[in-house]
């Protein structure tokens, strides 16, 4: 914690981490300077950092702040590398970092870090639930925790901190080290930010950059980028694979998950769905494996998760129909992913904000649909797809809750109604969170 002490430090973008970061290395005794692109109205967050006696810096990046000799730059992961402010303190040879280098520099606990293109929240949520059902004590932190730099002050050497990291945060990482370090897939995602696939890679790989002989990389056997990405990391490797045999890892065998020779649990004792989840779920075994969960406390996690909200969420069955919420779902890419984790038959319902494309790259997923119902601005290119997929149930309604009771009435015993709209919300809703709610909503009423 005294690495930050008297030192010279300019954080850029007041967003969430920004303030977290601004508010802990200013306790720990740097002198902070926090710097924002809006204007000062906009950024609500700036009166308390003044209380602090930060100053605050809004409306622009000012190009002369690179004279004040900054002895570290921290940065929002969205903000590009592209922007003059930071290339300008590249340039003149200052470190630049994210939120998370900073959280796990002043760590006192070990941290389980989880990257991957999908299913980062997922895996982080699993993990946490078998290492606090086995008595350790995790602290969740980042997208679905509190900001890692705030968890990270509290923890003490007791704690292990669960958190997952994008490529964007581990871009901004130097010396980054977690006990165990999780890669789970790398897909064509984020290529605006990263120029390339090679440097999108490039940057989650660091997630193995500082590994001691002692720590852990989880890997993906099935996953050759990742397999690639890995290949001469330090640390003991531990694959896991959902097609094949890994040996010391975790695999499916005989429709049982195995952790080396270890019978874990029965497929069909699961709850999520898919083998996307499938993934997650062996991954985390392994996480939890090596930092100390017991067994049966991982079956019942794995007995009872429903999955992470708005994540081919289960609902609930009425009438022998089981409702899933996949809100989260704003591209085509997990539509598909979450059509494909159901044996049953299913009826989907999708829509939403019109971005100007057309749904055509995901007819062979409609093909496999008992029958689709659309709503929203998108709703006529989705029926034109389906209709192109050759589905002859396709209905056009208004919203979800005219959606959630069609689709209803049109289901028999054993269906799948699953809400994946393939589209961003905000032509109906604020978020997407917004959007599974209502959906949940609408299920629950049917039951009345
Ligand atoms: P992330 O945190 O990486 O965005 P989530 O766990 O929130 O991932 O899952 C988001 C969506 O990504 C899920 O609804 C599902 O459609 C898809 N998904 C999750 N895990 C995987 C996986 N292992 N492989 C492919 N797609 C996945």
């Amino acid at each position: 914690k005294q690495l930050y002490a008297g030192k010279l430090i300019l954080v850029i973008g007041l967003a969430k981490s920004g303030l977290a970061a601004s508010k802990l290395l200013h306790k720990l005794g740097a002198k902070v300077v926090v710097n924002d692109q809006k204007p000062l109205e906009e950024n609500v967050q700036a009166s308390e950092l003044h209380q602090l006696g930060i100053e605050v810096i809004c409306g622009g990046h000012p190009m002369d702040l690179l004279d004040r000799n900054f002895d570290l730059v921290v940065k929002n992961p969205g903000i590009p590398y592209s922007n003059p402010l930071i290339s300008g303190a590249i340039r003149k040879g200052i470190s630049v970092v994210t939120e998370v280098e900073v959280a796990n520099m002043i760590s006192e606990a070990e941290m389980i870090a989880i990257t991957g293109s999908n299913g980062k929240t997922t895996t982080t949520t699993l993990v946490y639930g078998m290492l606090k059902n086995s008595g350790r004590q995790p602290l969740i932190a980042g997208n679905i925790g509190t900001v890692a730099c705030e968890v990270a002050e509290t923890a003490t050497t007791d704690h292990i901190i669960v958190t997952e990291v994008s490529s964007f945060q581990l871009m901004g990482t130097e010396n980054f080290h977690p006990k165990v370090a999780v890669f789970l897939n790398l897909f064509d995602a984020h290529l605006d930010y990263h120029g390339t696939r090679e440097e999108y890679g490039a940057a989650k790989a660091k997630i193995f950059a500082n590994l001691y002989s002692d720590d852990y990389a989880i890997v993906n056997a099935d996953d050759d980028d990742v397999m690639r990405l890995s290949a001469n990391v330090r640390g003991e490797k531990i694959p896991f694979s959902v097609n094949k045999i890994v040996e010391s890892g975790a695999y499916i065998f005989d429709n049982y998950v195995y952790f080396n020779n270890e019978k874990i649990i029965a497929l069909e004792e699961i709850v999520l769905p898919g083998a996307h989840n499938l993934e997650n779920i062996l991954a985390a075994v392994c996480a939890a494996k090596v930092t100390g969960a017991r067994t049966e406390k991982i079956v019942e996690v794995l007995s009872s998760f429903n999955g992470v909200k708005h994540r081919t969420q289960f609902v609930t069955t009425i009438n022998g129909r089981k409702f899933y919420n996949d809100s989260k779902a704003t591209n085509m890419l997990a539509t598909k992913v979450a059509v494909s984790a159901f044996r049953q038959p299913v009826i989907l319902i999708a829509g939403g904000l019109d971005r100007g494309n057309d749904f055509d790259e995901l007819i062979p997923t409609l093909e496999k649909l008992k029958g689709i119902v659309v709503y929203g601005e998108t709703a006529p290119k989705l029926a034109l797809a389906a209709k192109k997929a050759g589905l002859t149930f396709i209905e056009t309604v208004n919203n979800v809750n005219e959606a959630v009771n069609i689709a209803y009435e049109h289901s028999q015993s054993g269906d799948v109604i699953l809400l994946s709209p393939a589209c961003a919300s905000w032509d109906q809703f604020k978020t997407f969170e917004e959007r599974g709610d209502t959906f949940i909503e609408s299920v629950y009423k049917l039951e009345k």
